[in-house]
């Protein structure tokens, strides 16, 4: 291990992985986490568009600034994502970990290692759900039967991130879990990622763009973000990538 990731892990990643390690080993910590992870970034939107219409200056960070969601819209989302964690992501999560239980390391990772692993993950799921996406949009059966629900809210909204059918919801898992085992990503590592990729599709969804907003902090234009995805959700015929540029540019899809 080099010096700047022993001294990494001694500050912190050491006593977050010991912290965590005792949470991780329970059956229904994956549920819960996914839950209260995906639940408190939304949180803060709902918030928000609650206050939005008391808060003019908000205004200006809104991309539809007329639009805010109604309890109508917001509840079958909350309902949606309560029933699909207790129905499908409880019983998929606790078959792994029948099947598979963890013999969880003692040592946390290195920083650069994890960095490194959460990056590549970051790519690997924004090139294999922009080929799902694609392929449910240009198959009408695919888009009809497994995607249009998610298209249901035009104007998006935090808690619409995850208004998705089951077999989409199974799709976004499978890719979530494919490449870091893989990889052989550290638990810690699993965790960061799964926690910085729930929170850029709830920031996708969010309907604000704000000045640290993530397409704002990476540099050339690699990132799309918020501005990108409410214009797939607005137009359905371009911006497939869930986060990067790169592939709709290749694939001549970038709006
Ligand atoms: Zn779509
Ligand atoms: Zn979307």
């Amino acid at each position: 291990m080099s010096n700047s990731s022993c001294s990494s892990n001694q500050l912190f990643l050491q006593p977050l992985w010991d912290l965590s390690r005792t949470f991780v080993q329970s059956a229904f910590f994956p549920v819960i986490f996914a839950i209260t992870t995906y639940v408190g970034f939304c949180l803060p939107f709902v918030v928000l568009d609650a206050l939005y219409p008391w808060v003019p200056a908000l205004r200006r960070y809104k991309i539809h600034p007329d639009f805010s969601p109604s309890a109508g819209q917001l509840l079958p989302c909350l309902k949606l994502t309560f029933y699909q964690h207790v129905m499908f992501v409880f019983p998929v999560t606790l078959l792994h970990r029948v099947c598979s239980p963890d013999n969880l390391p003692l040592d946390a990772p290195g920083l650069p290692e994890l960095v490194c692993h959460v990056v590549i993950c970051l790519l690997l799921f924004d090139a294999e759900f922009f080929a799902w996406h694609l392929l449910h949009h240009k198959v009408p059966w695919l888009y009809r039967t497994f995607h249009k629900v998610h298209h249901q809210n035009s104007l998006s909204f935090a808690l619409a991130t995850q208004y998705l059918s089951a077999w989409e919801l199974f799709s976004l898992g499978f890719f979530d879990m494919v490449n870091v085992t893989l990889l052989g990503c550290h638990p810690l590592t699993v965790l960061v990622f799964h926690v910085v990729n729930i929170w850029l599709s709830v920031e996708d969804h969010s309907g604000y763009d704000f000045p640290w907003s993530t397409h704002r902090l990476v540099p050339f234009g690699w990132y799309g973000g918020v501005v990108h995805h409410d214009l797939h959700h607005s137009h359905f015929t371009c911006n497939f990538s869930p986060y990067f540029t790169h592939w709709d540019k290749l694939l001549g899809t970038l709006r």
